[in-house]
């Protein structure tokens, strides 16, 4: 008398829920699935050796992912990038005020305003003073959070903080060539031609000129 023994991969669902998939763009049903290779004994599994993997398939679609799908969530997702956006907007906008050397009342109120309208939160001097202090201490983390914002930036987002970069560095009255050196490097990290630039410009320039008649 003899086995005839092996082994073969098998499939279970040990849990099932609901997630929000990628690909369906909504919240369904998943089951997490492992694969275990299974010893067989005349061809019928007999008993667990080893997980091979696991992963969560989605019911309607059936998208497999990794199971860390399962903590994504887009309106955290959405959260985090309108910090970022709103940390970013800051940012930039005490670079461009300090690209000149001097930080003008003009341009803190400006900076007051922009930051109040796009996050409804009241900077204070004192907010605006540590920036200051946070961008001279570390003088080009700037490309850093351009970085972590740019892949989720569309490209309205990244037209608004060039026209606000733009529009703070002519709050003093004057545009000098440190201002147009660092809009310019900004414009390019966000791929935003020159000519683009130059629309996004004159159409802040038109409508400071507009406000002032
Ligand atoms: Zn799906």
């Amino acid at each position: 008398m003899f086995f005839i023994a092996g082994t073969k991969g098998e499939t279970t669902t040990v849990k099932t829920g609901k997630f929000y998939c990628p690909e369906c763009n909504k919240k369904t049903t998943y089951h997490h699935n492992q694969v275990h290779e299974k010893v067989t004994v005349f061809f019928i599994p007999v008993a667990n050796l080893r997980l091979l993997g696991e992963f969560i398939e989605c019911q309607s679609c059936d998208n497999t992912y990794k199971l860390e799908i399962l903590d994504y969530d887009p309106k955290k997702e959405q959260l985090m990038v309108e910090a970022l956006y709103i940390i970013g907007l800051k940012k930039v906008m005490t670079m461009m005020m300090l690209a000149d050397g001097e930080i003008e009342d003009s341009e803190k109120t400006m900076m007051k305003d922009i930051y109040k309208h796009m996050s409804d939160y009241e900077l204070s001097d004192d907010d605006i003073k540590k920036e200051i202090e946070s961008c001279k201490d570390i003088p080009m983390d700037l490309e850093e959070y351009l970085n972590k914002l740019f892949p989720q930036l569309n490209e309205s987002g990244r037209e608004t903080i060039i026209k606000l970069a733009y529009w703070i560095s002519i709050a003093d009255g004057q545009y000098d060539k440190s201002e147009e050196k660092l809009l310019v490097k900004l414009a390019k990290h966000f791929q935003i031609s020159n000519a683009h630039l130059k629309g996004i410009m004159s159409e802040v320039n038109e409508t400071v000129s507009g406000n002032e008649v």
